[in-house]
This record gives structure tokens, C-alpha cells and sequence, in this order.
């Protein structure tokens, strides 16, 4: 992986290209003060964790949201990236997700599951 370029990657990538819909925003808003330990991972990848490419709800119960995964792009080549978990959550690479766009080299990381309080008005 491309650290130097991941980190430009995250920080030409503005508030508004992150999804709005609110399982995104709900995650948004609370996943750096959640999970403390998995911010400090994906920073030192130069992955901003509050700007997801994909978050993935399941289901909502009891003012929890579940989220089966949620996907981070990471340039660069994939081979030295290593499968990891953190805070009881996994960390792999993935190829089951939207289209990035993006013509570099990359790659798309995903973390399951998440599970962070619903604090949005209503769930769709
Ligand atoms: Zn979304």
C-alpha cells in the first residue's frame, strides 16, 4: 500500500463526497470516539476514518445499529496489507463492493462489524 498517497486520497476527498444518507452519518459522527483503537490503525494507513466509502447496515435494535462492514479505499498495491483484527472487529481486504472509480492502483478494505449507538431521527 501507498501511504503517502492514501493520506492525499483522504484529504482531497471533502465532507460532501461521503455518503449522506444517515447509516453513513450515523457512523459519521460517532465512529473516532467508538473506536479509538481502530482510528489509530487506519490512520497510520493514512485512511481518515470518518470518510467511509461504503457503510453497511443490517438491522437496528434497541438504539444500536449493526453494521456488517463498512469499506475504506487504500491506494497503492494490495500484497503487503495484512488481514488484521482490532476491538473485535476484522479487518480484510475486499472485492465485493461499488464501482471507486479510481484508475490507480488501489484497493478497498473492509471492517465487520460495527456496532454504534442509532442517534439519527428515524430508520428508513
Ligand atoms: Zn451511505
Amino acid at each position: 500500500m501507498d501511504i503517502e498517497k492514501t493520506k492525499k486520497y483522504y484529504e482531497q476527498l471533502s465532507d460532501e463526497e461521503v455518503c449522506d444518507c444517515t447509516y453513513c452519518q450515523n457512523y459519521v459522527k460517532q465512529i473516532k470516539a467508538t473506536y479509538p483503537k481502530l482510528a489509530a490503525y487506519l490512520d497510520e494507513m493514512g485512511v481518515n476514518i470518518e470518510k467511509p466509502f461504503e457503510a453497511i447496515p443490517i438491522a437496528e435494535a434497541e438504539g444500536v445499529m449493526l453494521y456488517s462492514g463498512v469499506q475504506y479505499v487504500v491506494m497503492g498495491k494490495a500484497e503487503d496489507f495484512k488481514d488484521t483484527s482490532i476491538e473485535n472487529s476484522e479487518i480484510f481486504i475486499t472485492d465485493s463492493h461499488p464501482m471507486t472509480g479510481i484508475s490507480e492502483d488501489h484497493f478497498v478494505i473492509e471492517i465487520a462489524p460495527i456496532e454504534l449507538k442509532w442517534i439519527m431521527k428515524k430508520v428508513i
